[in-house]
């Protein structure tokens, strides 16, 4: 599939940059090319960092709506704001391009311990858990450390509710817990589940995340808890002391209802139908204002097309920036934009998401063919001035992952990752976390990395193996 793909792109295009050569002779080359774009680069980076109009935008976003979890009012109502900012900004082809979302939604939630004395924790249930009986689930707590201790203490976990007190080790390490986590403990018949949030650090601020079932086990509710309480109920358990707790929980599932991917547009010069995508989800969890994750990526995109436009500066192809629906909890909008451009996904020359905040940008992680990464790392160099030219192997985004799933090479923007997992999917992730200079630099790094793909004489080389399914 990858070689039909480039085949049919070195017919359609008949670009230099496609054509199969030898890669000692290619590199110099690039090099020389992507080196005729340091003045350009130097412009949009200077415009990008003049000022911190990026920030004020994402403050606005989230000030004025809020957090934006598919299905809810607010997101839509932030999508129709955008796309009316968009057409005041003078962008061509603001559009939605509808998608149907799924609507989860928590109602009220709390969770009191009981014994050994009584207080109320603060929690989150996790998006996509099931509820409780409107009484709660009143049971005593089995705290285990992973998922061995679980398969340790297997016949102590019916009619308790299991606690996954699982030490932070890195995102995607740890995340297991939080998405197999209620069918680990369902299956050994816990009436519920909580999880010690997925976070290096909190302040007693829980934090949510999409969880999953699956036919192997009853669904049972499951709730994340702070990283403090859940060290504490460990203690209590240590001292032997009965940990009992009542979990209450309204969550539930309702019909899919529709939303929308937005998108506007810098069309090329000399060749409009070939594209590259710059973007960010627009919608978020439920709590929080969802201003690193993810209006800081989109807004830092859409900051990135309109320096581009305002230096006059429009590429022999187009760039196409994307706010992306439903990144939390089901990828509906990229699934969305994959079937609606099925056709015209060999001329995507590029799909650049970001979506692990905007913080002091580092620079970019690329899935695509070695000529294709040997021509980014080349403009990679570009943005030395703002310490954003480290280039690696590797990185896309959800929202980008099902049309690189197509060939389209991806690219996510990599930056200062060292808080981003403090503040995410928790009340915390608001705009005062994010630093205007820093998410200008983002901005300028997003635009120089769009703007040269979009205008190199021939389109990125495709090839390689596409990246595996999720
Ligand atoms: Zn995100």
């Amino acid at each position: 599939m990858t070689l039909r793909i480039g085949s049919l792109l070195l017919l359609a295009g008949g670009a230099a940059w496609a054509a199969p050569r030898p890669a000692a002779a290619q590199q110099p080359a690039d090099t020389a090319l992507v080196a005729s774009y340091r003045a350009t680069a130097g412009r949009l980076i200077a415009a990008a960092t003049a000022d911190t109009a990026a920030w004020l935008r994402l403050a606005e976003l989230t000030d004025r709506f809020g957090s934006r979890i598919s299905g809810s009012e607010s997101l839509e109502r932030a999508l129709d704001w955008v796309l009316d900012e968009m057409r005041r900004d003078g962008l061509e082809s603001v559009h939605g391009e509808r998608a149907m979302v799924p609507h989860w939604v928590r109602g009220s939630e709390s969770l009191d311990l009981v014994e050994p004395r009584r207080g109320r924790l603060p929690m989150l249930g996790l998006g996509r858990s099931v509820g409780t009986p409107p009484e709660g689930i009143t049971a005593p707590v089995l705290v285990v450390s992973d998922s061995n201790e679980l398969a340790a203490h297997a016949a102590e976990a019916r009619g308790r509710i299991v606690l996954f007190d699982a030490p932070y080790v890195s995102y995607g390490e740890t995340v297991r817990y939080r998405v197999r986590g209620a069918v680990l403990a369902s299956r050994l018949g816990a009436v519920a589940a909580l999880l010690r949030s997925v976070s290096p650090f909190d302040m007693s601020t829980p934090h949510t995340g999409t969880t999953a079932y699956d036919s192997s086990a009853r669904p049972i509710p499951f709730a994340a808890i702070s990283i403090e309480d859940a060290a504490m109920l460990h203690r209590m358990q240590g001292r032997g002391q009965p940990v009992v707790v009542t979990l209450k929980m309204e969550a539930r599932t309702l019909p899919d209802v529709p939303s929308r991917n937005v998108v506007a547009e810098l069309r090329g010069t000399e060749r409009p139908d070939e594209v590259v995508v710059i973007s960010g989800h627009l919608d978020s969890w439920d709590v929080g204002t969802g201003a690193m994750d993810d209006g800081g990526g989109f807004v830092a995109a859409w900051q990135a097309l309109l320096t581009m436009k305002r230096l006059g500066l429009r590429p022999r192809r187009t760039v196409r920036l994307v706010g992306w629906t439903n990144e939390e909890y089901g990828t509906r909008g990229g699934l969305a934009y994959r079937d609606a451009h099925a056709p015209d996904l060999g001329k995507h020359d590029l799909a650049i998401e970001s979506d692990g905040g905007v913080f002091r940008p580092i620079g970019f992680g690329f899935t695509g063919s070695d000529s294709a990464f040997a021509v980014v790392r080349a403009i990679g160099g570009l943005l030395a001035p703002i310490g954003a030219d480290t280039i690696t192997r590797g990185g896309g985004g959800t929202d980008i992952g099902p049309i690189m799933q197509r060939g389209v090479p991806g690219m996510g923007l990599n930056a200062d990752g060292s808080r981003y997992f403090w503040y995410h999917h928790s009340d915390a992730d608001t705009v005062d976390k994010l630093d205007p200079r820093e998410m200008a630099k983002c901005v300028a790094a997003m635009a120089v990395m769009a703007y040269v793909v979009a205008d190199l004489p021939g389109q990125l080389p495709r090839g390689g193996a596409p990246p595996a399914g999720e």
